[in-house]
């Protein structure tokens, strides 16, 4: 058995996803005339609560069209160190755009605090770099941030004249979150209000019919935001493909930056047409993914020296203490010869997605267990 934890971009392709694909009708997107690539605009655009998208090859480029959309050369955006757009991309904000980035160490739970924010934004003077934008990332390292945060901290930004960016790259894991606690929350109150979005509501498969609609909670968040960018090749399980949201203004600003970082596809609609299958049919079992990864998180929490974040969606990390730790460097070579690929050292990291299932994860926990001996 092959169970594939490294990342929720390896999945394939599903059959229906493919079907989608082939049938898609098909233009050249840099005339604007490829009619998949224009419906999935058009749909995430709507979906989400913004007057315009624009699809993309990765987030990387998305995430780099959007600071470079906000910012000019000597501005700076602030961001959290271990964010993707800081951390994982290259450097490109600076490197393509002369845009500055304020990295500001953040809390266990993913938040900036607001002080921090604050004392980072710099006041209008020669010496300092102009703070245009504050960058947030839901979810980060796979936990949802409060709503109260999300609503506070872009607030501020507002108010002292900042633009709001989010790297929704799992927002979809973050709805299905969200859904979830809001209908803990409704169920503790008394019955649910059952409020459903455009798509006429895919909920959760844990919530049945209660309470928790995702796609109002993913527009929830992004609403906070004035620009907003989603992976497809996440969880979504699409094989390629972002989207960024926010005003036609903003966006016309991005079509420019997409087209000189090379990101002009041309039948793209094959791509967008997988995309688009995938908010159709695969956001809902999000909550597959998540339920997954407890159910991993619940087996291992028994074994000595491993410590056990509790997951908050798809994303379980593991630090590993003693007695487990002295032998971390033979872990993940015993797991790969039993199929089971993830990653890390002293802190592991499994995410889970489309293309693993519950006898998956019983045989990473067989596979475990064996190896400490349990
Ligand atoms: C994966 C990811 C991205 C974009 O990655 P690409 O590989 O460029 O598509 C951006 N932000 C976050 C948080 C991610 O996890």
């Amino acid at each position: 058995m092959r169970v594939d934890l490294r990342s929720d971009t390896v999945t394939q392709p599903t059959p229906g996803m493919r079907a989608a694909m082939m049938a898609a009708p098909l233009g050249d997107d840099v005339y604007a005339d490829d009619p998949s690539v224009n419906a999935l605009q058009e749909k995430i655009a709507a979906l989400l609560g913004f007057e315009a998208a624009l699809f993309l090859p990765t987030g990387t480029q998305s995430n780099l069209c959007a600071i470079l959309a906000h910012c000019q050369r000597g501005d700076e955006y602030i961001v959290a160190q271990m964010a993707h757009c800081y951390r994982w991309e290259g450097g490109g904000a600076a490197v393509f755009g002369s845009v500055q980035p304020q990295p500001l160490n953040h809390q266990s739970d993913g938040t900036l605090l607001l002080a921090d924010i604050e004392a980072a934004i710099k006041p209008d003077d020669a010496h300092f770099a102009r703070t245009r934008l504050l960058a947030l990332e839901n979810t980060f390292g796979g936990k949802l941030l409060p709503m109260d945060y999300v609503q506070q901290a872009t607030d501020l930004a507002t108010s002292r004249g900042l633009a709001r960016h989010l790297d929704g790259a799992r927002l979809f894991n973050a709805a299905v979150a969200q859904a979830e606690l809001v209908e803990a929350k409704a169920g503790a109150a008394g019955p649910p209000q059952g409020e459903r979005g455009p798509l006429g509501g895919q909920r959760s498969t844990q919530s049945g019919e209660r309470g928790g609609d995702i796609f109002h909670e993913a527009r929830r968040i992004a609403q906070c935001f004035d620009s907003v960018s989603v992976c497809f090749s996440k969880g979504l399980g699409a094989p390629v493909g972002s989207a960024l949201c926010g005003s036609r203004e903003l966006l016309t600003r991005a079509h420019r930056i997409r087209k000189m970082a090379g990101g002009g596809m041309r039948q793209s609609g094959l791509l967008a047409a997988a995309a688009s299958y995938a908010l159709d049919h695969q956001v809902a079992r999000l909550a597959d993914d998540h339920a997954l990864a407890r159910r991993l998180a619940h087996g291992l929490s028994g074994i000595a020296g491993l410590i056990v974040e509790p997951p908050q969606s798809n994303i379980l990390f593991v630090d590993l203490a003693e007695p487990a730790k002295a032998r971390a460097a033979q872990l993940l070579p015993h797991l790969a010869r039993h199929g089971v690929l993830a990653s890390g050292l002293y802190r592991l990291r499994f995410v889970t997605h489309l293309d693993v299932d519950a006898a998956g994860i019983d045989h990473v926990l067989a596979v475990m267990r064996d190896f400490f001996a349990v």
